[in-house]
């Protein structure tokens, strides 16, 4: 069975290449029958955020990603906290110095920044010169005793043979001792054990199958492969996942700004929407074809935007078929997903309740009554909504009578000396209607009238629209009236007459 885990750092709020991150470990585990862990990785004390975890939390819930063990729900191995398992990392620290593949170092920081710069001005690839390697025994233990304070270092001069596992994106690999520093710290002086240290042992101890994480720990790839060595531990697999760009080509930073996954639950996208944009950045498209449509909105839907729901994404998901190649996260394609959507959302009656749900708090917030049929004007705005945030600026006459007296609508009534004949016609026609509102075809209705006028139908329509509504674009006409209700219908048609 697979266990998968995500393992942020605590460090700020959770962002779109960490919620992919975690969406492919879903994707993953549930796909193969299996499990995934939520493990927080806070071990640089000095970057940890206050309030990062419950941030972290609340974004995964949206995005309804839910961890199977974790933070809030415990399991077999918990704390999932690194810094309430330091015990463990002590052992396997001591264990390291033990065999010889670690030793101690005492060089104070000053030391260190002095010798890292004697050794790059030398033309050295290495960072440090390992003058702690040659204490004897008797040495270390007289400083340890005398409270000195010390790190553990990795030995790399004293690596086991080891073969190089396929990463299951990026295919085979070569080492890459080169990019990391020399004898990398695996135990802080403040007894916390950096990154590496933390994630070989947590993921060894919690029996972690499949490591799938972002490109960035691609070079450190090669130490974590040599801790398992050292420690005689069978290593899981590894999967790397590309980089994420923005549409300019620049990398997806959280320090960019635009990327807090809360921010888009701020601005009304659907999260089932997000999830499968980032699903599709890299899936098993080339990147020709991932790129973004330059403006407006996509026509046709390419690839990169097929709609999907969480289930069809277990399914289809297979790590073999993603690229490696940096991907473009494009906003035009989030755009495209979130308003198709909506637009399934509204085809069942649950999707509908869940939409009209957070209309009327968008509603509220927009200063505006809500009104009883909001699920009538999701309806009637179905395909022009991109966002539900839209909704108030799209159609604010759903909430409030429209302003007949803006400069827009004297625009709309000159030079038509026929808005008044039209708008009138069409009231009493609908006041001499007695069936049951929602029964009448009200939109031939309106055509009918138009008709009898025998002005131009487009004109007379515009002219109904904004007599409705106080707009020129919208709804068709009898959407409208259909939406509105008998009542304020024909009050509207009265109150809009010049
Ligand atoms: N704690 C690391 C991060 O925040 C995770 C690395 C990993 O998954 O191994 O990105």
């Amino acid at each position: 069975k697979v266990l998968l885990r995500f393992a942020p750092s605590p460090t700020g709020a959770l962002h779109l290449g960490g919620l992919r991150t975690a969406l492919y470990n879903h994707l993953f585990a549930k796909k193969h029958g299996g499990e995934w862990i939520l493990r927080i990785e806070d071990t640089d004390a000095a970057r940890t955020v206050p309030g990062a975890v419950e941030r972290i939390r609340e974004a995964l819930e949206w995005a309804g990603l839910e961890y199977d063990y974790g933070p809030g729900k415990g399991g077999p191995h918990a704390p999932y906290v690194q810094s309430e398992r330091l015990d463990l990392y002590h052992s396997y620290a001591q264990k390291l110095l033990d065999s010889g593949h670690a030793y101690r170092c005492f060089c104070s920081p000053n030391r260190l920044a002095e010798t890292r710069e004697r050794l790059a001005r030398s033309g050295s690839y290495s960072t440090y010169d390992k003058a702690c390697l040659h204490l004897t025994e008797e040495e270390v233990a007289r400083r340890v005793r005398a409270g000195e304070k010390s790190v553990i270092r990795m030995n790399d001069g004293h690596l086991p043979s080891r073969s190089t596992p396929p990463d299951l994106v990026f295919g085979p690999l070569k080492d890459s001792h080169a990019s990391l520093p020399t004898d990398p710290v695996l135990l802080k002086s403040d007894l916390f054990p950096t990154y590496h240290l933390a994630s070989v042992v947590d993921d060894h101890e919690m029996g972690i199958t499949q490591v799938v994480r972002g490109e960035e720990w691609l070079p450190s790839l090669s130490l974590h492969l040599d801790l398992y060595a050292s420690l005689s531990l069978t290593p899981p697999q590894f999967a790397h996942l590309p980089i994420l760009l923005n549409p300019d080509g620049t990398k997806m930073s959280k320090r960019k700004g635009d990327v807090d996954v809360l921010d888009f639950k701020r601005r009304g996208w659907e999260p089932i929407a997000i999830l499968n944009w980032l699903a599709l950045a890299g899936w098993g498209i080339p990147q020709e074809d991932a790129q973004a449509p330059s403006s407006g909105e996509a026509k046709q839907a390419p690839d990169s935007t097929t709609l999907m729901s969480l289930e069809q994404m277990i399914k289809e998901f297979e790590l073999s078929s993603l690229t490696h190649r940096r991907t473009v996260l494009d906003p035009v394609k989030l755009q495209y997903l979130n308003k198709h959507h909506l637009i399934k959302s509204m085809t069942t009656d649950d999707g509908l309740l869940a939409l009209a749900e957070k209309v009327r708090d968008i509603v509220k917030e927009a200063q505006y009554t809500s009104a009883p049929y909001i699920k009538d004007v999701i309806v009637a705005l179905q395909g022009r909504l991109t966002n539900l945030h839209e909704l108030p600026i799209l159609a604010p006459y759903f909430f409030v009578d429209p302003d007949w007296a803006s400069d827009e609508a004297h625009d709309m009534s000159e030079g038509l000396s026929s808005v008044q004949y039209v708008v009138s016609k069409l009231k009493e026609r609908l006041a001499t209607e007695t069936s049951i509102w929602s029964a009448l075809d009200l939109s031939n209705i309106v055509r009918e009238e138009v008709r009898k006028t025998g002005f131009p139908s487009k004109q007379c329509m515009m002219i109904l629209r904004h007599a409705l509504s106080g707009m020129k674009t919208g709804p068709g006409v009898g959407d409208i009236l259909r939406v509105l209700g008998r009542d304020r219908a024909i009050a509207r048609l009265a109150n809009a007459q010049p």
